[in-house]
């Protein structure tokens, strides 16, 4: 049996030997949340595992579950929280869980976390509950512990979103189940596309502000809010090309592997 990355496919002497020997565990974070008529609930939780395997593999890292539960979605990133379907925890919520999971981690002997952020609402709360975690092991007397928290997506190269986007990139808030989305779940589970169900209400013009009420008529009907068309593997494997290589240069840079 190959050595599995997954925490959850291993016994607990595996994990404390791999931990005991400096594996950084990454914590993919995730949500629950409509990705348009052509990609499922899941995007976000596939997309930041799949890439947090990929990095551990190259690193000798251990992926803890991903959280499938993130922070609201926002009409202006995420197309809000009216789409049947979209599922989110509160703010407060989100960071405790990840405050519960970094600290029983770190009393069980992880020293090197990776928080690898796959919903954009998420990045604050994120950043909360990993302060919260690494403050109760300090009280609890570890304060050796080293954590990186990311967004995969800005690990890409420049001249890969000039060919990705020759008319310019739209930004990656805007990109949700769009491009780069779509490409990236045809590279990881193309068993989960329809490519035939790609909406052409998009792309979204949203002001640079939120309102509350949500406005009814900015968010594209079908929560796409850039354009899908164009999406392919070979895209989405671009991608991986440069997300995977680029994050584990970081995380050896950081741990010094
Ligand atoms: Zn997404
Ligand atoms: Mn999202």
């Amino acid at each position: 049996m190959a050595a599995s990355v997954f925490m959850q496919e291993i016994t607990w002497p595996d994990f404390q030997a791999r931990v005991a020997a400096g594996a950084p565990v990454f914590l993919p974070l995730g949500a629950t949340e409509q990705h348009g008529p052509h990609l499922p609930l899941g995007v976000d939780v596939f997309l930041p595992s799949a890439v947090a395997a990929a990095v551990a593999r190259e690193v000798g890292g251990l992926v803890a579950p991903t959280i499938p539960y993130g922070y609201k979605s926002q009409p202006r990133s995420g197309g809000g929280q009216a789409f049947p379907g979209t599922t989110s925890l509160s703010a407060q919520t989100l960071s405790l869980v990840i405050k519960d999971v970094v600290h029983d981690l770190g009393l069980h002997g992880v020293r090197r976390f990776v928080i690898l952020n796959g919903h954009f609402e998420n990045a604050w709360p994120a950043v909360e509950g990993l302060d919260l975690g690494l403050r109760e092991l300090r009280r609890d007397g570890i304060a050796d512990v080293t954590a990186l928290r990311l967004e995969y997506w800005d690990f890409v190269k420049r001249e890969t979103l000039d060919r990705l986007f020759p008319e310019g990139f739209p930004g990656t808030d805007l990109e949700h189940a769009s491009l780069l989305e779509t490409s990236l779940m045809l590279a990881i589970r193309p068993d989960l596309v329809d490519m035939g169900k790609i909406p052409n209400d998009g792309p979204a013009k949203f002001p640079t502000y939120d309102r509350t009420p949500v406005w009814t008529d900015k968010v594209p009907a079908s929560g796409v809010l850039a354009r899908a068309q164009g999406s392919t593997a070979e895209k989405g494997q671009w991608l991986l090309d440069d997300h995977v290589p680029l994050i584990a240069a970081a995380v050896r840079e950081e741990f010094g592997l």
